[in-house]
């Protein structure tokens, strides 16, 4: 077991932060851990996307120093919005979001923007050898080996904020120098809203069903993603690069609860497991407060209640929801970023009601094999703009493809 990077220990409090993606539900879960603990945060930095409304409210509450937006045009109507005395710098773009993830005063940086889109940051960030919590899981399945090895070249430290991996996190931590071994890493899915459901069932469900996530409220991709099971394939992906471990030594076991939040097998036989509420400020909080464990007043979550409710565990039906298979598959041919790329367009086109859901497997299939002509991408030793504009080229060229698609 090799973690993605040193666990640097020059930390001090307060820690200035840099949240990038803070509109979205991971973005906006953070400010209030921040509400309430602020003597350990300031708001740096907020970046948010087209959202400017939402920012502008954020912004004028906690008045970070800088802020960025997607488009260049919509500063003006976002200055509008600003209180009065309040005049803070004011980015746009790619360019926008690296600066502000690089901003010499910033400490940790949140990467919490939706997919593809979110790699600039982590990877700005990462380069300038910040502490990086990281909650776009999209930045390791693309760039995984790369964003390592900057990581230990430039002492970053990331942590990840998905409630998965902060429970391996949790688990493996006290066993980091110790002899003890791996066997295997078992990452627990909800399962989704289709968990146990036939074919027939599948072929006719709606937008509106698969948005229903038993469990989590989140952003409607990362929610197309569980019903599929794709987001377990990209979190297998994830954990693979964040802590080392080969990919057929990390499993999968759905638990409709979502209480176990994943599992660490060991070469004795023994399994440490991590148990909360199912809420995302949990991870959130304990990435933000590394090395320290704030008291629940600081990241207002609730105790677990042991009694309420009995665990169970199943095996996933990989070939229903083949999306997990394919996300393995992926992985061991080297086409992570064609497989990011096809399942965004389709998870797009999905909630455009413009493929149905047993369609989205079949485009990702059908790209995968595609991309298995093209060129291997190997960015070991690119630079940060280089490996930004290969890994850029080869996603725009999947999307373009995969928006002509049909079956
Ligand atoms: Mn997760």
């Amino acid at each position: 077991m090799e973690y993605i990077s040193p666990l640097s220990l020059n930390i001090h409090f307060p820690k200035r932060l840099a949240l990038m993606g803070s509109t979205g539900t991971i973005g906006t879960n953070a400010l209030k851990i921040i509400q309430h603990s602020k003597n350990f945060f300031e708001v740096y930095a907020l970046a948010g996307g087209k959202n400017i409304e939402k920012l502008a409210e954020q912004a004028n509450e906690f008045e970070p120093k800088f802020l960025a937006i997607q488009f260049e045009e919509d500063i003006k109507n976002l200055k509008k919005l600003l209180k009065p005395h309040y005049k803070p710098e004011i980015l746009s773009g790619k360019q926008g979001y690296s600066i502000l993830s690089s901003l010499p005063d910033v400490d940790m940086v949140l990467s919490a923007q939706v997919g593809a889109s979110g790699i600039d940051a982590t990877i700005s960030a990462v380069n300038a050898g910040k502490q990086v919590a990281l909650a776009n899981k999209e930045s390791l399945v693309l760039a995984g080996s790369y964003i390592r090895q900057l990581a230990q070249q430039k002492n970053a430290t990331i942590i990840p904020v998905d409630s998965e991996h902060y429970a391996l996190f949790q688990c493996l931590t006290p066993h980091k120098n110790t002899e003890k071994n791996v066997k295997k890493l078992i990452l627990t899915a909800s399962g989704g809203p289709f968990h146990g459901k036939d074919k027939n069932f599948l072929e006719n469900v709606q937008v509106e069903d698969a948005l229903k996530h038993p469990n989590w409220k989140m952003g409607a991709k990362i929610t197309i993603d569980s019903a599929t099971l794709m987001n377990k394939g990209l979190e297998v992906i994830e954990a693979c690069h964040l802590y080392g471990i080969p990919l057929q030594d990390i499993d999968v076991l759905v638990h409709q609860q979502s209480i176990v939040h994943s599992l660490v097998a060991w070469n004795d036989g023994s399994i440490t497991a991590q148990l909360a509420v199912p809420d995302m400020k949990l991870p959130i909080c304990a990435a933000f407060s590394f090395p320290k464990m704030l008291t629940q007043e600081n990241n207002c979550l609730k105790d677990l209640d042991l009694t309420l409710q009995s665990l169970s565990f199943d095996r996933p039906n990989k070939k229903l929801f083949s999306c997990l298979e394919l996300a393995y598959q992926a992985f061991k041919d080297n086409i992570c970023i064609e497989l990011n790329a096809a399942n965004e367009i389709a998870v797009e086109r999905f909630l455009q009601k413009n493929l149905s859901f047993l369609q989205i497997p079949m485009l990702i299939s059908d790209m995968l094999n595609f991309a298995k002509g093209l060129n291997t991408i190997n960015l070991s030793n690119c630079t940060k703009e280089s490996a930004l504009a290969i890994i850029y080229e080869r996603d725009t060229l999947i999307r373009e493809k995969a928006k002509k698609w049909n079956n």
